[in-house]
């Protein structure tokens, strides 16, 4: 099916995913999105490996080598200090083939933004899409500004928050809030923090203080503490009230907080959403956060965001009885895999988080007694479901 369009709406880590490899497999692109400027949220993001093997075959490996941290070590920490577990990444990466790569989101939203765009791909900021007229023969997305846009299959890659979700469920489903809130920012790697080719992770009262290697001397680092709903987010206070959630934690979570700074760092309220029961409809596909937003507690969703993408674009390329065909080729194979990633993912903010504060206990006593190997198995499998082996 070449010498298609596709309209993209949404420019994150899925729909530019989507319009690289929809452009290197011969569709016109264009990709909407209602910001006008493009500033990812939060600071960093693991790229497991199974994210970055999709983005090595769109060709962007050595621009991944070149953004993505040096981590060769996980280590988990109890609120004291103490060393729980320290785990080599070298067997899992022997045995998946690829090292994962933390990035800085800013990176990450240029290497690919630069490829879509070098790939003759066209970006319109600043054009909110508000709804879409499904054709026999095409599909229409209008936007806000009275324009519309055509083409053979419109991609929602509209975030958690999608409003295209509805066109394709016929309901709106909310986003479910997963119990705690989330800070993230970048400081400069320093080794009184946390070794330097490291991703240490201090748990303990159900919350967790974490910091993860960058390429350019930083470090990614994030908090999460459980909190009802609802919170007062006001960056004024983010010093202050991780010195009370994590009052009496090891000295270098208390330096960590007397570094950050407030006015870059993301306070966020984590939700997820479904698992949701079409992401398909006519010649209309959601992907990424619009079809199944993530806990980000296994590091997973943007990664499953890069494997839909590839995934959409293959079955476009690959099959030929029409677009509606390829599409839903691709909502059966992604269900099974999004569906086990968001409810594994959600188990295990539960457990984190202290959902049930015994089970949060019984799992920091086994990540005293945990064989280093069992944890890279674990991670090796989620990886491994992927599209590329
Ligand atoms: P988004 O990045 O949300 O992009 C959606 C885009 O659509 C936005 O640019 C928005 O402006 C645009 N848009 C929305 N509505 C409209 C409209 N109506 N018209 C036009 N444009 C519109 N994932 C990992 O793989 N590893 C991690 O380590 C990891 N850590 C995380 C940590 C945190 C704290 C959080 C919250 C998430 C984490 N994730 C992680 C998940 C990851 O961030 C998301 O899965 C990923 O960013 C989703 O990308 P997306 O393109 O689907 O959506």
């Amino acid at each position: 099916m070449y010498g298609l369009k596709a309209i993209v709406i949404g420019a994150g880590i899925g729909g530019l995913t989507t319009g690289l490899a929809l452009r290197q497999a011969g569709y016109e692109v264009e990709i909407y999105d209602r910001v006008r400027d493009l500033r990812p949220i939060g600071a960093g993001i693991s790229l497991w490996s199974n994210g970055v093997k999709v983005l090595n075959r769109l060709g962007l490996s050595q621009q991944l080598a070149a953004i993505g941290g040096q981590m060769h070590y996980m280590e988990y920490r109890n609120l004291s200090g103490n060393v729980l577990n320290h785990i080599s990444l070298q067997p899992l990466v022997e045995e998946v083939g690829q090292r994962p790569y933390p990035v800085a989101r800013r990176d990450l939203q240029n290497v690919l933004l630069e490829a879509f765009e070098s790939a003759g791909g066209k970006l319109t900021l600043g054009t909110k899409c508000i709804g879409i007229l499904d054709g026999f023969r095409d599909v229409t997305a209008k936007f806000e500004d009275g324009s519309t846009a055509k083409g053979d299959l419109l991609v929602a890659a509209d975030g958690v928050r999608s409003l295209l979700r509805q066109y394709i469920l016929g309901e709106t489903v909310e986003p479910k809030y997963a119990g705690y809130v989330n800070w993230n920012g970048l400081v400069p790697i320093s080794t009184d923090l946390a070794a330097a080719d490291t991703w240490s992770i201090y748990v303990g009262e159900n919350k967790r203080a974490s910091l993860m290697p960058l390429a350019g001397n930083r470090f990614y680092f994030f908090f999460d503490v459980p909190l009802p709903k609802g919170t007062v987010n006001n960056i004024a206070n983010y010093r202050n009230e991780l010195k009370e959630h994590f009052q009496g934690w090891a000295k270098p979570v208390q330096l960590l907080i007397d570094r950050l700074e407030p006015e870059s760092v993301a306070r966020l309220e984590i939700h997820d959403v479904g698992p949701i029961s079409k992401i398909v409809k006519g010649r209309v596909a959601l992907l990424g956060d619009a079809a199944h937003a993530t806990c980000p507690d296994l590091g997973q969703g943007g990664c499953q965001a890069i494997e839909d993408g590839w995934v959409l674009a293959n079955y476009l390329s690959s099959t030929n009885l029409s677009v509606p065909d390829a599409l839903r080729r691709y909502e059966i194979e992604r269900k099974v895999r999004t569906t086990e990633i968001v409810n594994k993912a959600r188990n295990r903010a539960e457990t984190i988080h202290g959902k049930d504060p015994e089970v949060t206990q019984k799992w920091y006593d086994q990540l005293a007694q945990e064989n280093p190997l069992d944890v890279t198995k674990a991670i090796a499998k989620i990886i491994s479901g992927g599209p590329l082996h």
